[in-house]
């Protein structure tokens, strides 16, 4: 066959199947999901169906989901790729290029002229007059007789050849070795030659039951988590792409995001299932990622648990992590809290009083002048710490104020940013009276500072 559809590759009908990313079909997926894990579905095994779309279907599938043709087709794809399902092949189907319709029956007929209206026999052939034909036309009584000439062949004679077994047309009275094979197609009526007609390849599906432990956390806690991330005011993305530092493209199983109006939050949420303890490299990977996107929440949810070279590197770079187990424990303490809705308006500073009271009513406990050690081993003082403890990541934010005559100067926004780093709080807010100089600015922008500037305080 020399034009199939789509040739050997592994898989022959990819560019059909539509994306399942609509929601329809997300929703489907999930489903689906849900019957695999429960046992209700276990092999999935295609039905040959000329009056479906596709010339076969998945009755388990369209039963359970109440979807059909291509749409189940296109949920069991996607969760081949998410490695849920594993693909056997099942059969070949050919099929109609016009219609694509799979209800074609092969069709033999002259090369000549294309008639069906031939047969097939020993052929001799008259030497004298060239006529070529079945030994039926030349069967006369006892002997044969040349149905052209009338001249009786000798048997064991030279004037006649048998050519053997062969095929001879009725209507052209071409006289060939093989007919050619035609497709009609019971659907359009087509007729396609053989080697035109289109190749597509069936499969049955089943369960990949290594992938069990992550789709029975994704089903439940994963969720949970989510919602209560959703109600403690984040939105959320499931499986977001961001784009680094670095130039390079990252996923993240879950970002999370909050607009304080002082603040904006992320969160950096991986998601490690497996079957032993999650490796150190599994680790340095997230956070290599989380770092080059410049989030510094990061939180790692992981089952079973990880290794003590991982456990380590983890605490150093502050990564979050939570066990499977742990995790519902933190999210019955995150539900205690109350639910916290992101401020509608941009935060404008006007008085100290009216900063802490916007902080207390966006959930933080405020701590005026508030003595720290940092790292270094020295104690700072700061002019405010708001510290919010979600359940989830605790936010700190280091306020500094400052009030001059003119411009706010260099030097207090850098002795601002030594403090709060040698804390280790990355969440910087710095309120200047009246401004900031210009140098002042720009290292606060390089800093990642928050800069307010308030006419008084
Ligand atoms: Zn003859
Ligand atoms: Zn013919
Ligand atoms: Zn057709």
């Amino acid at each position: 066959m020399a034009e199939v559809s789509q040739p050997t590759g592994d898989n022959p009908r990819a560019a059909e199947i539509p994306p399942a990313a609509s929601g329809v079909g997300n929703e489907g997926v999930k489903k689906l999901v849900a019957e695999l894990l429960a046992g209700r579905i276990v092999d999935i095994r295609p039905e040959l169906d000329f009056t479906s779309e596709l010339g076969f279907s998945y009755p388990v599938v369209e039963q359970a989901l109440k979807v059909k043709g291509r749409e189940v087709l296109s949920i069991l794809e996607s969760l081949v790729s998410k490695d849920t399902l594993v693909r056997n092949f099942f059969d070949r189907l050919l099929r109609c290029p016009q219609c694509r319709s799979v209800n074609i029956r092969p069709y033999s007929c002259c090369p000549q002229c294309g008639s069906g209206n031939f047969a097939r026999g020993r052929v001799f052939e008259h030497l004298s007059c060239k006529f070529g034909g079945l030994e039926d036309e030349f069967v006369s009584g006892e002997g044969y007789i040349c149905p052209r000439c009338g001249v009786e062949l000798r048997i064991g004679g030279g004037d006649y050849q048998s050519l053997g077994l062969m095929c001879k047309c009725y209507d052209c009275s071409e006289i060939f070795s093989q007919p050619e094979i035609q497709w009609r197609c019971l659907k359009c009526d087509a007729l396609t030659p053989q080697d035109r007609i289109e190749e597509v390849i069936i499969y049955s599906y089943s369960f990949n039951e290594a992938k069990r432990g992550w789709l029975e956390f994704e089903a439940k806690p994963k969720a949970q988590l989510i919602q209560s991330l959703k109600r403690l005011g984040y939105e959320v993305k499931e499986d977001a792409v961001v784009k680094g530092r670095s130039g390079a493209e990252h996923s993240i199983d879950i970002m999370a995001t909050k607009d304080d109006g002082i603040v904006v939050h992320d969160i950096a949420i991986g998601i490690k299932v497996a079957g032993e303890a999650i490796e150190l490299g599994e680790v340095c990977d997230f956070d290599d990622k989380v770092y080059d996107i410049g989030i510094h929440d990061k939180v790692l949810v992981v089952l079973p648990g990880l290794t003590k070279e991982a456990e380590k590197f983890a605490s150093q770079q502050r990564i979050k992590v939570l066990e499977i187990k742990s995790l519902e424990t933190v999210l019955a303490s995150s539900a205690a809290k109350p639910a916290v809705e992101a401020p509608k308006e941009p935060f404008a500073v006007k008085s100290k009083a009216q900063l802490i009271e916007y902080l207390k009513r966006c959930g933080y406990e405020v701590k005026e002048k508030a003595k720290v050690s940092g790292r270094s081993g020295a104690t700072h003082e700061i002019d405010i710490l708001a510290t919010r403890d979600d359940g989830i990541v605790v936010h700190d934010i280091a306020i500094g104020t400052e009030a001059a005559r003119g411009a706010v100067g260099l030097d207090k926004v850098f002795a601002f940013d030594n403090k709060a780093y040698d804390i280790g709080i990355m969440d910087k807010v710095f309120i200047a009276v009246p401004g900031l100089a210009k140098e002042a600015n720009q290292f606060a922008q390089r800093q990642r500072i928050k800069v307010f500037e308030a006419k008084e305080l």
